[in-house]
């Protein structure tokens, strides 16, 4: 497509998603091709053709959708000649050989229809390609595009075409997946900056986890970059500036520097407890999504690991990891943090965190879909083998075990049910295994958090969930950029969830502790101390800002601010009152 080319600076604001700024040349990723995707060839039953078709007309109405919201946000931000090119865009949508010549490819050779559309779709530009008229080529890349936009909503899932691509670039793409963000240490990438995507997206917290500063929900960027414009990302304020002038450059460059000094301040705090100003101690844990990244969670000073997402290890691959390769994995982890606390959690694919050999995709709402839990409890071996490797890695003593979305006690008793056939089979075979090993449970969905008082029965330890706690109470999609502004922690609603779960967990004397992304909030810090929460785990780079801010809080003063804030009626209230108390902290940098 004609890119909207803009070479005057001009800055574009999205959503924060990872902290850092950086300048660099851009690369944008899927310009063209539409073979990037992995498109698998399936056959279907006659019975299943009309479900088919009624996914590929759900792709074309989501495809208009989009395209009519970018029509309406560019003539709204730029001018009408700009927009036209979605109304192409959107009649091309309506192309009977693209759409008739799939239907009727999907009904006569039963078929996938990501398949079949990928087919026409190769067709028709192969028809293009041949022609002389420069006019009519030039409109095969609207058909690419189009198409582009047509199998991603098919499939749910991007794949990146990292190909030809430089290092150190900042990478520009519509959206990215867990897994792209996963692979791009290993690229060498700048930084990133997508059109879609939330704060607690699995690709924003991996990027924190990188420490690649990246601005996600920019909804136009792919539309106003091309591959080799200069940007500039701060991803502490969730800003993107295309062509900066020198001037601006020059300022981005002190502030790169002022960064890097109050990073030097805070690292001092790397030995220090985390200690109110009236010694009451909290724990500051890490998450983690590689084994990797231990070395950063111990030189930031992180006391154990909270929350080891295992489910990175299964992505950017073309099966499943042996169980030796996961206890290797897990091994690793827990020998290099002994004798500091590390908590597995078990599998946690769906969502928005895909593998292409286990064919989860393709549902309506993922996230309330075949995910983590639900998933394993329908793939026992698969689970089996995970506990098994979790369980022979625990022999330090040193590892806890807990499950993600479990939504009421009968799924917990089914999975302790497992574990205990699992530990039986070790058992039998001799193998090695921690027999007091602690088994605990996230609470992320609101069922869990409304009877924790019965779960609290079942398990050692609750760890908080928030990233998925606050998505299903407020009905607010993590990674939506469209609804973003009602993603809020500090509701009401959220908060006498969180009280509620940390009740319960003192009531029946377990652990209670918070592993979502809300544990690294600075304006919910105070209030999470409040309520009695005495372990946070968080990605590591922001564990000293935290520290911080704890160090210079007194426990008692915190309680008070807690128990105002539990009355309050609404989220702004609640902002309101924690930005003021942040600020009599005085000083801090925030
Ligand atoms: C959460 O939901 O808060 C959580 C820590 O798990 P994840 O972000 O991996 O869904
Ligand atoms: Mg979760």
């Amino acid at each position: 497509m004609e890119k909207l080319k803009n070479l005057k600076e001009k800055t574009l604001r999205g959503i924060a998603a990872s902290a850092g700024v950086i300048i660099a040349k851009s690369y944008v990723l899927n310009e063209k091709a539409f073979n990037v995707f992995n498109i698998k060839k399936k056959s279907i039953s006659e019975s299943e053709v009309p479900v088919e078709i009624e996914r590929f007309n759900n792709a074309i109405t989501a495809t208009r959708n989009q395209l009519l919201n970018l029509q309406q946000k560019i003539s709204r931000e730029m001018d009408e000649k700009h927009a036209h090119i979605f109304q192409a865009h959107l009649l091309i949508l309506e192309d009977p050989m693209l759409i008739k010549e799939t239907i009727q490819k999907v009904t006569e050779e039963k078929m996938n229809v990501e398949y079949e559309l990928n087919l026409v779709l190769e067709k028709i530009s192969n028809v293009f390609e041949k022609m002389n008229d420069g006019y009519l080529k030039e409109r095969l890349s609207d058909i690419k595009d189009v198409g582009n936009r047509l199998l991603r909503n098919l499939l749910g899932e991007k794949h990146a075409s990292w190909e030809n691509m430089e290092k150190d670039v900042i990478i520009v793409a519509y959206d990215l997946s867990p897994s792209d963000t996963a692979i791009m240490h290993k690229e060498k990438v700048a930084g990133f900056v997508t059109d879609v995507g939330g704060k607690t997206s699995h690709t924003a917290i991996m990027a924190r986890s990188l420490e690649i500063p990246a601005v996600v929900g920019l909804e136009i960027i792919t539309q106003e970059v091309s591959s080799g414009d200069i940007l500039i990302i701060d991803g502490n304020e969730g800003i993107v500036i295309i062509n900066p002038k020198a001037a601006t450059i020059k300022k981005y460059k002190q502030l790169q520097e002022k960064i890097e000094k109050a990073e030097k301040e805070l690292s001092k705090l790397k030995n220090l407890p985390a200690v109110t100003l009236d010694n009451y101690r909290i724990h500051l844990h890490a998450n983690i999504e590689f084994p990797g990244e231990i070395d950063s969670v111990l030189e930031h000073g992180a006391e154990g690991i909270g929350l080891y997402r295992t489910e990175f290890l299964f992505m950017n691959r073309e099966q499943f990891p042996s169980e030796e390769e996961r206890l290797e994995a897990f091994r690793g982890v827990v020998a290099k943090m002994a004798p500091r606390p590390v908590t597995i959690r078990t599998l946690d694919l769906g969502g928005d965190k895909f593998i292409s050999y286990l064919n989860i995709s393709g549902e309506m709402n993922p996230y309330l879909g075949l995910r983590a839990i639900r998933l394993c409890l329908q793939n026992i071996e698969m689970f089996k083998t995970q506990l098994k490797a979790i369980l022979r890695a625990s022999i330090l003593k040193n590892l806890r075990i807990m499950f993600p979305m479990i939504s009421g006690l009968d799924e917990l008793i089914k999975v302790k049910a497992i574990l205990n056939e699992v530990k039986n089979d070790l058992r039998k075979k001799r193998i090695p295994f921690d027999e007091n090993i602690k088994v605990g449970a996230m609470i992320e969905i609101p069922s869990a958090a409304m009877i924790a008082d019965i779960l609290a029965r079942e398990v050692d330890f609750f760890s908080i969930g928030t990233n998925d706690l606050i998505q299903y109470t407020l009905a607010v999609e993590r990674a939506n950029e469209k609804v973003a502004y009602l993603y809020d922690p500090l509701h009401p609603a959220v908060l006498r969830l969180i009280k509620l779960v940390i009740d319960a967990a003192g009531k029946y004397n377990i652990d209670v502790s918070m592993c979502g992304e809300m544990a690294s909030d600075p304006s919910a810090v105070m209030i999470l101390t409040g309520m009695g929460l005495k372990e946070l785990s968080m990605s590591p780079v922001i564990i000293p800002e935290i520290k911080k801010i704890i160090r210079a809080t007194s426990f008692k003063e915190a309680g008070t601010l807690t128990e105002k804030a539990l009355h309050l009626v609404s989220s702004e209230k609640v902002e309101k009152l924690v930005n003021n108390a942040v600020k009599e902290l005085g000083n801090m940098g925030i």
